[in-house]
């Protein structure tokens, strides 16, 4: 569904993605960390083509990821994103930040839209919701109601770049709870987290990145378990 193929990226003379090779497949869940600067939001937005890779071959469900602007509309078709700021519209109710792309990017009828955006709240336990404005919810509660707007595009491809770090610990495990909820029913994601019992319980590969490496990579048991390089014995003995 992904495919990083020796992947190199600069920003100007820094050199932040080195050769990155990985591969994800349909229903896959990636789970990638690292330290802060190592790369891990950069890799992640490629996938869109919000960031540019100057070398290497990456492809989205068989599409080349480059310049091509028709391509990079099918991409974007094709991939949901979930940022750590839930980039609501505060103005717009909940239904209407759902309803917006669909309806002015994609032409579906109001209605129709609208019916599937009640469908996505539901998936996400916040229905309830529809007609208040973000500012009246929790942070827990925008980010699912962010996430519903990206299923609301019925993508392949879910990114996440740290979800939950933006919020309360008390409403981390609920955001959680929906993306396994969404991994269980099978979307393939890639996501930047550093909750590690998330990564554990939920991800069938963790990567571990460093300065603009992959420097590990392996199911979850193996990763938390029995980590190969130094480094990654020491970030998860900083954060475990
Ligand atoms: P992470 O998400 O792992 O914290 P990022 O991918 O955000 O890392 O950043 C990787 C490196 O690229 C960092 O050194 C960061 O300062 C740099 N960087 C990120 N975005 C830009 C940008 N738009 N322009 C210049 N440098 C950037
Ligand atoms: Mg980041």
């Amino acid at each position: 569904m992904i495919e990083f193929d020796k992947v190199n990226k600069w920003f100007g003379q820094h050199h932040v993605l080195r050769d990155i090779d990985l591969k994800v497949e349909a229903g896959e869940q990636v789970v990638i960390c690292g330290p802060s600067g190592s790369g891990k939001s950069t890799l992640i937005r490629l996938v869109n083509r919000l960031e540019a890779h100057e070398e290497g071959r990456l492809t989205v469900d068989g599409i080349v990821v480059d310049d091509n602007g028709k391509s990079i509309e099918a991409i974007r078709r094709k991939v949901g994103m979930v940022f750590q700021q839930f980039n609501l519209f505060p103005h717009l109710s909940v239904l209407e930040n759902l309803t917006l792309a669909p309806v002015w990017v994609n032409g579906i009828a109001k209605k129709d839209a609208e019916a599937q955006a009640m469908q996505q709240l539901e998936r996400v336990h916040i229905a309830e919701q529809a007609h208040k404005y973000p500012l009246q919810l929790s942070g827990g509660q925008q980010q699912r109601v962010a996430i519903a707007r990206a299923l609301c595009l019925a993508p392949r491809i879910l990114l996440f770049d740290e979800p939950t770090s933006a919020l309360d610990p008390e409403m981390i495990k609920e955001v959680l709870d929906v993306m396994s909820e969404l991994a269980a029913q099978g979307i393939t994601m890639l996501c930047v987290t550093h909750e590690m019992g998330f990564a554990r319980s939920v991800a069938n590969r963790v990567i571990f990145m460093d300065d603009g490496q992959i420097i590990e990579e392996a199911p979850p048991a193996d990763f938390f378990d029995n980590p190969q390089s130094t480094r990654l014995q020491e970030f998860l003995s900083k954060i475990l």
